[in-house]
Formats: C-alpha cells, sequence, structure tokens
C-alpha cells in the first residue's frame, strides 16, 4: 500500500507544474550520491548511475535554488532553507577522476563516506562480486546478495575460477588511500560508511557498533578530518537510538546520516539525505519536485519525522 502511494506521488509530482518551495522548517538539505560515469558499470545494480552530463544538469538546477555549504555548516542551524550539501558514498574511483574535478571547478564543498576495507581495491564489495558472477552463473541464488553469505559467495568464485582480486586489482573499482588524501588536502570531508558496506538491519548491535568504531578509527587514523562524520550504508533502518547515543557518547561521531529522503530526524546530530539515484526518476528537478512533494503530503499525514527504538 505505501509503495502504491509512492508510485502514485512520484508520477503526480512529475506532471505537477511549479516548482520546489523552500520552506523554514523544512529539514537541511542534503543530496546523496555514489558514482559518476558515461556508463553504468554491470556490477551496479542498486541505482541509476549519471552520466557526466546528467550530473553537470542536476548541479544546473541545484545551484540555482541552494548555496552549497559544507556538512558542518548545513547541520549547525535549524534553518538553511537556501543551502545544500553534497555527499557521496562508497569510495569509487569515479569520486577522484569525475566528481572531484567538477566540484573543485564550482567551488562546491562536499564529503565523502568510504569503506577501509575496499580502499586500494584489495577487496570489493559483496554486491559487485554477486553481479560479475552472476553474468556467467546465472542460476546463482539472490541469498548471495546478502553479507550474510559473503564468505559462501567468495568461495562459489574461487571453485568457478573467478579471482576476485585480480579483477579488483585490473579494474580499479575504488579509490587508492593516496587519491582519499588529496580529496582531503582538497578540502573535502572524508568520513566512514562501516568497514565492508553490510546490510546495518541484518546485524547485531555488537556489529553495527564495531563497523562504525573500526571505520572511523581508520579514518581518524589516515586522514584526521575536523568533524567525525558517519553515513550509514544502504539504510539506517534498523538501527537504534541507542546505537547512535553510544557512538556519540564514546565520542566516535559528531555527526551521522541516513537516507530517507527530505525528512527530519528524531536524533538531533543524525540527518537524512534524498538519494539523487532511483531507478524511477531521472533529474534533479523531477527528484526534487517528487521529494517536496511527498513531503507536503507527509506534513498533512503527519509523518515526516523518522522515529527509532
Ligand atoms: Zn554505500
Amino acid at each position: 500500500m505505501k509503495n502504491f502511494i509512492r508510485h502514485i506521488i512520484r508520477h503526480t509530482s512529475n506532471i505537477m507544474p511549479g516548482s520546489i518551495q523552500k520552506k523554514d522548517n523544512h529539514p537541511p538539505t542534503i543530496v546523496l550520491y555514489h558514482t559518476i560515469e558515461n556508463h553504468q558499470p554491470s556490477f551496479i545494480t542498486g541505482y541509476k548511475v549519471k552520466s557526466v552530463d546528467a550530473f553537470r544538469e542536476d548541479l544546473e538546477f541545484l545551484l540555482k535554488h541552494y548555496k552549497p555549504v559544507s556538512l558542518e555548516e548545513i547541520t549547525r542551524q535549524t534553518n538553511q532553507k537556501d543551502s545544500i550539501h553534497f555527499s557521496f558514498d562508497d569510495g569509487l574511483k569515479s569520486c577522484y577522476t569525475n566528481i572531484a574535478p567538477i566540484l573543485k571547478e564550482k567551488g562546491i564543498p562536499a564529503s565523502f563516506f568510504i569503506n577501509p576495507t575496499f580502499v586500494n581495491n584489495d577487496k570489493i564489495y559483496h554486491r559487485f562480486t554477486y553481479e560479475l558472477l552472476k553474468t556467467s552463473e546465472s542460476n546463482l541464488s539472490s541469498k548471495y546478495r546478502n553479507y550474510e553469505n559473503s564468505k559462501s559467495l567468495e568461495e562459489i568464485a574461487k571453485s568457478k575460477g573467478f579471482d576476485i582480486e585480480e579483477w579488483s586489482l585490473k579494474n580499479n573499482p575504488y579509490m587508492t588511500l593516496e587519491e582519499i588524501k588529496s580529496l582531503h588536502n582538497d578540502g573535502f570531508l572524508i568520513g566512514g560508511h562501516s568497514m565492508d558496506h553490510p546490510e546495518f538491519y541484518k546485524i547485531s548491535f555488537e556489529e553495527q557498533y564495531k563497523q562504525i568504531e573500526k571505520s572511523m578509527e581508520w579514518v581518524n587514523e589516515h586522514i584526521n578530518p575536523s568533524i567525525k562524520a558517519f553515513a550509514f550504508p544502504y539504510t539506517d533502518h534498523g538501527i537504534s537510538n541507542k546505537l547512535l547515543e553510544k557512538a556519540k557518547n564514546k565520542n566516535i561521531i559528531d555527526i551521522s546520516l541516513g537516507t530517507a529522503g527530505l525528512k527530519h530526524d528524531v536524533f538531533p546530530s543524525h540527518f537524512q539525505r534524498i538519494p539523487m539515484e532511483p531507478k524511477s526518476l531521472n533529474t534533479a528537478i523531477q527528484i526534487f519536485k517528487y521529494e517536496h512533494f511527498y513531503y507536503k503530503i507527509r506534513a498533512i499525514l503527519g509523518g515526516n519525522t523518522v522515529h527509532r527504538n
């Protein structure tokens, strides 16, 4: 039912005239991308990759309506209706080769969220392995897409003669540590995104905490950013206030991020982002019209804040 309503709203917002409305009481506008490439890599199936031209088109619209600011700046105050923050998850190579040069050209501050396990291309994300293997093993069960089966997936790959390490070092899907350091030196914020991108809603509280702690330790040791920021992989669905409180009280995180769209969050230092690579909508105009329209509908129904236990 919820999906049906979303579907209707998506279509209605698309054909509606008018522009986005920025209200004083809106949550901060933080957008989320992963990679910008002219062709969709075969191993990325979770979102629709935008081309350089499409990204520039998004920027043209967003910069016309908002002033780009740092993460610290946008989360400092409640009324930030004219500001926007750009964030990029997963530490893929294009962050360094395609994205950062455009951001620098336009003077846009941004944050990049890294999985330390994949830095330097020693290992890759379990879902990349799954998609790569599936091209030759079409019968591969979808259960191997999940983190809990990633060890078994690696064994299957090995038995089929697919050398993940060799593929990774040859194709370089991720940034190297030197490239990440260079982003930091250019003034971009580097944050943690868990060690190896598990589905947080499927792992225990202890594992969730360890993933945050270890990845933030890595970021502090190698980068030492001015603020400690963490973006939850996939979604913050399934995490508890207790987890956010513990990470905050132990001084591991200053700011954390989810992916629920234009929504408020009940936890004061946790903020939601707008995913910019949905499969159903193409341009920033369409996405923002949808998010603002959906926000309005939810405001009437009283559901614009993310609550958790
Ligand atoms: Zn991610």
